[in-house]
């Protein structure tokens, strides 16, 4: 990367956590509540790089090869040091568990009975646990990931019965509609009350909910996120995925 490069992404990241800081206080929610978490999927290590540099510590990625491959890529980097939590926010298949359970700070996108038992399985082995959300289908869009609404206790039950590793933090969500700003409030708002009513069902404490990206985290925290996913907004547009 130049250095127009660099101060470009950095003019583009402080614009995002000003953006952010606004919306937390216009809330009326306490500062540094809200999570960012800086969506890298497409875009090289050395972008990463460079928004770590300028403090950022949650990155997120949607494939897990990709994720897998830019971690190592930055662990070989010469002279950077930064400590970097990553998040899995990506449709995760059940035989890919084992090469995420135990490597994500947290998997946002547990959906269903058969990638729970996948990864307990695959912690079981090491001992290890793995913080993880429950990803919801807020729109109940046939063609979506994430679990439906009238499915979330039974997948609230198996986690909690049969998979010891798994620690449930909470609810995640991509409502249909996206760049719509407003538009997506109501499914932000449909999250946060099965959040309560899975809080009340489980009687887990459920502290976070990550949602909102680009076009639409301000109304996400205005419903409750604790974690918004930005990508578009810091990094740019995405180069299109490779086949
Ligand atoms: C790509 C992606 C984002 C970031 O979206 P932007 O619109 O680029 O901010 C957030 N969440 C998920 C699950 C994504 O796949």
């Amino acid at each position: 990367m130049d250095s127009a490069a660099r101060a470009s992404l950095a003019q583009h990241y402080e614009a995002v956590l000003e953006r952010l800081d606004k919306a937390v206080s216009m809330a009326g929610r306490a500062a540094g509540s809200v999570r960012l978490i800086a969506v890298s999927k497409l875009h090289p290590a050395e972008m990463v790089a460079a928004v770590a540099e300028l403090g950022q510590a949650d990155f997120g990625e949607n494939y897990v090869q990709e994720a897998l491959e830019k971690r190592e890529q930055l662990g070989a980097m010469p002279g950077f040091a930064k400590e970097i939590s990553w998040h899995m926010i990506g449709h995760v298949q059940s035989r890919k568990a084992p090469l995420v359970a135990g490597s994500f700070t947290l998997v946002h996108t547990l959906d269903s009975v058969k990638l729970a038992s996948a990864m307990e399985k695959h912690l079981a082995k090491s001992g290890a646990g793995q913080n993880v959300l429950i990803e919801v289908n807020v729109g109940e869009e046939s063609q979506k990931s994430g679990i439906d609404a009238a499915s979330l206790h039974e997948l609230a039950d198996h986690v909690l019965q049969s998979c010891p590793h798994l620690h449930v933090q909470g609810l995640m969500c991509i409502p249909p509609v996206f760049d719509a700003g407003e538009g997506a409030r109501p499914y932000f708002a449909r999250l946060r009350r099965l959040a309560e009513e899975l809080r009340t069902y489980t009687g887990l404490a459920l502290p976070e909910l990550s949602m909102g990206m680009s076009g639409d985290f301000e109304w996400a925290v205005l419903e409750g996120a604790t974690i918004v996913r930005v990508g578009t907004d810091i990094f740019g547009q995405r180069p299109p995925k490779k086949a």
